[in-house]
């Protein structure tokens, strides 16, 4: 039996349209740029999933995003920024009070423990403030580069960074932006693809983007609007 005419066309349609390799292991601004085009049309309302008003907030909120969803995270801080507003409250805070109202976000004595070092941290050597600068962050306890970066983007609005999660990740080598697995080197090969100024919403892009269609186990590459493009396409 003939194959039908449309399934055909389509097919060739997409040889020809999808650039794979003249694009494959090649990173360019260009790609990159088209990359955030149509992502930023696709998600024009990504940003930090984690609630918070202040930096404070943010800098607790993401020490306790580490192995657990934001949505969990967003279950437990609301109790707990009552309890403990600012850094002072949390610097005397009871630890085993404190490990029972997060103890749902997953290594909770270790969260504890980095949560009252960052608020004590914050008091004696910032007066209770959050600090502005990637150095002073990372310096504080619990407190890695990804989380500075979080908090510098999200709270401050500085791109000094890109945050990499397990999604930006994933969704980096996908779509062959860099051959690295460690975030770091992830990171500095994603810097220079795009401009500073892109760097905060590029994180909640991906994010987005691997959350809602480019999933770990089953990507949903007939629905993603970059599959002309990404060399891992199934399309
Ligand atoms: S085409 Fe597939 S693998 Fe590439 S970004 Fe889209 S969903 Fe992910």
């Amino acid at each position: 039996m003939p194959r039908p005419a449309r399934a055909t066309k389509t097919a060739t349609h997409r040889r020809v349209a999808r650039p794979r390799a003249r694009s494959k292991g090649k990173a360019t601004p260009e790609r990159a740029a088209e990359y955030y085009r149509r992502l930023s049309l696709a998600y024009p309302d990504a940003h930090c999933a984690l609630n918070h008003r202040t930096a404070f907030e943010l800098i607790v909120a993401t020490i306790l995003s580490a192995q657990c969803t934001d949505v969990r995270v967003n279950m437990v801080t609301p109790a707990l920024f009552k309890k403990y507003p600012d850094a002072a409250a949390l610097a005397g805070a009871d630890r085993e009070g404190l490990e029972e109202m997060i103890k749902s976000t997953g290594f909770f004595r270790s969260k504890a423990k980095s949560l009252v070092g960052m608020a004590q941290a914050l008091v004696e050597r910032h007066g209770g403030q959050v600090p502005r600068t990637m150095e002073e962050l990372t310096a504080l306890p619990g407190v890695g580069r990804k989380t500075a970066n979080v908090v510098l983007g999200n709270a401050f609005g500085v791109n000094d960074g890109i945050v990499v999660d397990t999604h930006v990740a994933r969704l980096s080598k996908r779509l062959g932006l860099t051959k690295e697995t460690d975030p770091v080197k992830i990171e500095r090969a994603l810097m220079p693809l795009f401009p500073r100024e892109h760097w905060t919403m590029l994180s909640h892009l991906l994010i987005e983007h691997g959350r809602r269609v480019c999933d770990a186990r089953r990507p949903k590459c007939e629905q993603c609007v970059l599959n002309d493009l990404c060399p891992s396409s199934l399309v």
